[in-house]
């Protein structure tokens, strides 16, 4: 936490839309041990450099500027954020901030039965899991790694150590994984979880996008409806990403339909990488190095000058651009080439967390 004085409090910051700061994407490693074809498509990264990659005190440091203008919520990502060792002492080190109030980590699942329990005694709120299939040969298929069994492990500690609200979300993609939507609805059920159904994004280094390969939510919902009945749709939770709906048995769902219906109105998130760029979009081509200033000792009050700064300046509506496009037909293929993602990997989606 930041060096607050006892009397000391700050307004609330809003961008050039009115959207509040309070939500932040923390990308603890751009390292991951999977290679999702739609996220990591290549074998081999140019990998932030070793040094510049923060300590758990240097985020939870930052972290704590970002809460004195607003923040409470903070999600835990990457990369695979397990890979970073004993993730649960950031999470401590988080929580010394009352005024965090979710904590959250989304991964693949694949380290996660063994670091489920001192998670969940750290305090972390929620856990979501990323699981594209219940099929092991389409996931190795999809992740070009043998891990389904593992992953599977995973999502069945969460419930056994205490987590109430375990979350399965599931990038949808036609032709590949849409015969998938019903199974994965039932798997979560017996795990007392909720799917999401993610529409495919062409962000980072989704190269490989193409508009016909979204499964969007109206057929999502079609085919859903097709299997079990009428779908009711819940009310909007402000600027939670997921439209939620209930299935006449009660079972609860969510879509993130960003592709093809952007959110961008509502969206108060930002997103810090591993090595301290800040990027204000999901689809930002730059970002705002906080990493420097923060280690050449700048005080409490200039970090939260430059972060305000930023927030207040900020104008991104990156989805609702990309939807743009579309309509004058300039949409398909992948956002960012491979040789500007090699000169940059900020720019990769395993770098700024999903
Ligand atoms: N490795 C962790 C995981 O997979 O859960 C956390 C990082 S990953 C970048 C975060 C989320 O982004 C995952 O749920 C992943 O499915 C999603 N994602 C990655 N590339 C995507 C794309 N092109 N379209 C939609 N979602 C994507
Ligand atoms: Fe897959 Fe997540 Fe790794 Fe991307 S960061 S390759 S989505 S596991
Ligand atoms: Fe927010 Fe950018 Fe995503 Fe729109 S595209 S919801 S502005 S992160």
């Amino acid at each position: 936490m930041s060096q607050l004085p006892e009397s000391a409090s700050y307004s609330t910051v809003v961008d050039t839309y009115d959207r509040p700061l309070k939500s932040l994407r923390l990308s603890v490693t751009d390292r991951c041990n999977l290679r999702c074809q739609y996220c990591m498509p290549e074998e081999d990264y140019v990998w932030l450099p070793r040094e510049d990659v923060f300590t758990f005190e240097e985020m939870a440091t930052l972290t704590g500027y970002f809460s004195d203008l607003g923040v409470d919520k903070v999600r835990l990502t990457g990369g695979e954020p397990l890979l970073r060792r004993d993730l649960s002492r950031l999470v401590r080190l988080l929580l010394h901030d009352r005024r965090i109030t979710e904590i959250a980590l989304t991964t693949n699942g694949i380290l996660l039965a063994n670091q489920a329990q001192e998670l969940y005694d750290a305090g972390l709120h929620r856990v979501t899991v990323s699981l594209d299939t219940l099929r092991p040969e389409r996931f190795r298929q999809l992740t070009r790694r043998d891990e389904f069994a593992r992953v599977i492990e995973g999502i069945e500690s969460v419930g056994k150590v205490g987590f109430t609200n375990l979350k399965l979300d599931t990038v949808v993609i036609r032709g590949f994984n849409d015969d998938e939507l019903v199974g994965l609805i039932e798997f979560a059920k017996h795990y007392q979880a909720e799917v999401r159904f993610i529409e495919y994004m062409d962000v980072g280094g989704a190269n490989a996008w193409a508009m016909e390969k979204v499964f969007s939510r109206s057929m999502i919902l079609d085919q859903l409806s097709q299997h079990y009945g009428p779908i009711v749709p819940l009310p909007e939770r402000g600027a939670a990403p997921a439209q939620r709906f209930l299935l006449p048995d009660g079972t609860s769902f969510g879509i993130i339909p960003s592709t093809t219906t952007p959110f961008c109105a509502l969206c108060d998130r930002s997103r810090l990488t591993a090595d301290g760029m800040w990027y204000l979009c999901l689809y930002a081509s730059s970002g705002t190095d906080l990493r420097k200033p923060l280690r050449m000792g700048a005080s409490a009050d200039e970090m939260r000058s430059m972060i305000r700064a930023g927030w207040e300046a900020r104008r991104d509506r990156g989805a609702e651009e990309r939807k743009a496009l579309e309509r004058v037909g300039l949409r398909d293929g992948g956002l960012i080439g491979i040789d500007r993602l090699r000169e940059d990997p900020h720019l990769e989606m395993h770098a700024r967390g999903g």
